[in-house]
């Protein structure tokens, strides 16, 4: 089972009724945080914000939405990578500063917050919450430059890390992402409008037409006259992070000009064709585990079943019977269909193995179902480091393949047989070659683009990984 989502950021300028159009595109993104959501819409040059803690459609409503008028806004749906599950660290922020008011919503983590944020407190600058999009905010407000453009470049190039930023100011809607380009942000059409959006399934919910990413290092500000472009830091090699098409990102998303149904497919193929085994049948965990099985059911010529059922109606937290039921936090979310597994050999397909705790109890769950024999296929390498980039990751102890080997973890899931593709397949499934794009693949080789020194991997109050 996977690493835990990050966020997602949607924003919109100019477009009638904005705020709703940005409540659809979160409603979209929702699969990338469920802890918190936010709007901040502007309105004849002044912004008007609605935020809390919850899924968004239990944040918003008739009279909400009608709180935010006007013909531009921004959006965020919210995990707590860093600033704990707070409401204070709820997106968007919005300052009345230096530049009048100006708001904006993150997705990303980053790496040099600490030291930024002991500066700016020496400097006299106090913090309302945890999170590092306030120090953000902070850089720009104190910044030497004296317009807001000229402070955002300033900022842009003191932030270390993964960014992916929306900002909206009095007169502008801004969109950059970190010169890695970690973490995605897509650029599109509506109307005589310009959206922004983490994933293309945004804008197919608002009718919107994908022009193109904006690009690592690049800073797209868009004003009544149209969109600029610029570069504010040297351009240095893109490192997109890859877990966004292994596990992180709808299927029908395009991530980096890519189909993410079909790189996980071809991870799928490329797994059969790397750990082939003799089953009856190919069976997903859901959801992500669904494209890859069906690209290993196509190669291997095993059928695809839905062999394993998932509950989506599991909310943020719900209550266990107090006495210990075994592997009750899995069954609540998961469930086998007997009447399909048992007697049969099952080649269950994974995104992703964590700590292993997970994936044993499904093992577990399975063979309880009366599987004859269950062989792990893994759609991805062994995880074997954590993420800097925005992604909330256990640290690297508790990761099982930083210490275990094949056959460790295979006895530790208790699977007749485990398959992990290899990075060489992975990088084939997203075509880096050729791309010549190149990817961030750090949680399975340990090669960090950005060094992680001083990167806050878990604040106080951050939710506790579940695997
Ligand atoms: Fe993505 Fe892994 Fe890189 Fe983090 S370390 S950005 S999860 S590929």
């Amino acid at each position: 089972m996977p690493f835990r989502d990050e966020c997602g950021v949607f924003g919109i300028s100019p477009a009638t009724e904005a705020s709703r159009q940005t409540y659809l595109g979160l409603y979209a993104l929702q699969h990338r945080g469920q802890e918190a959501a936010g709007i901040c819409s502007r309105d004849k040059g002044q912004l008007f914000l609605h935020k809390d803690q919850g899924y968004v459609a239990d944040i918003f409503d008739e009279a909400t939405l009608d709180s935010l008028p006007g013909d531009a806004a921004i959006g965020h749906t919210r995990y707590s990578t860093t600033g704990g599950n707070v409401a204070s660290a709820a997106h968007p922020f919005l300052i009345h500063g230096r530049f009048g008011q100006v708001s904006l919503c993150h997705n990303g983590n980053l790496t040099n917050t600490e030291r930024l944020r002991a500066k700016l407190i020496e400097a006299g600058h106090t913090f309302t919450s945890p999170s590092d999009s306030e120090v953000i905010l902070a850089l720009i407000n104190r910044a030497e430059a004296d317009t807001l453009e000229g402070a955002v470049l300033e900022t842009l190039r003191q932030i270390e890390g993964a960014f992916s930023l929306l900002i909206l100011t009095e007169d502008a809607l801004m969109a950059t992402r970190d010169p890695h380009g970690f973490r995605p942000l897509a650029m599109g059409s509506l109307g005589s409008g310009v959206v922004f959006a983490s994933e293309t399934c945004a804008f197919d919910l608002v009718g919107a037409q994908y022009t193109r990413d904006v690009e690592p290092g690049e800073l797209v500000v868009c004003r009544a006259g149209g969109c600029t472009s610029e570069f504010p830091r040297p351009k240095v090699q893109a490192k997109p992070c890859v877990f966004e098409h292994v596990y992180f990102a709808r299927p029908d998303s395009l991530v980096y000009g890519l189909t993410v149904a079909a790189t996980r497919r071809a991870m799928g193929r490329l797994l059969a064709q790397r750990h082939p085994v003799e089953a009856d049948m190919v069976v997903p965990v859901p959801d992500s585990g669904v494209a890859a099985a069906l690209g290993y059911a196509e190669e291997s010529g095993i059928p695809f079943e839905f062999g394993m059922i998932r509950n989506h109606y599991v909310g943020r937290t719900f209550i266990e019977p107090k006495q210990n039921i075994r592997s009750f936090g899995v069954k609540v979310k998961l469930n086998p269909v007997r009447s399909l597994v048992a007697g049969k050999r099952v080649v269950l397909v994974d995104d992703s193995i964590v700590r292993g705790t997970t994936s044993k109890k499904i093992v577990q769950m399975v063979r309880e179902a009366g599987a004859k024999e269950v062989h792990l296929r893994i759609s991805s390498p062994p995880t074997t480091h954590s993420c800097f980039y925005g992604i909330d990751t256990p640290s690297r102890e508790q990761l099982i393949a930083s210490s275990r080997d094949n056959e460790a973890i295979r006895a530790f899931v208790d699977a007749d047989s485990l398959g992990y593709l290899t990075l060489e397949d992975l990088q084939q499934a997203v075509s880096d070659e050729q791309r010549g794009q190149g990817f961030c693949y750090a949680c399975f080789t340990g090669d960090y683009a950005v060094d992680p020194e001083g990167a806050k991997l878990a604040a106080p109050g951050l939710a506790p990984f579940q695997d």
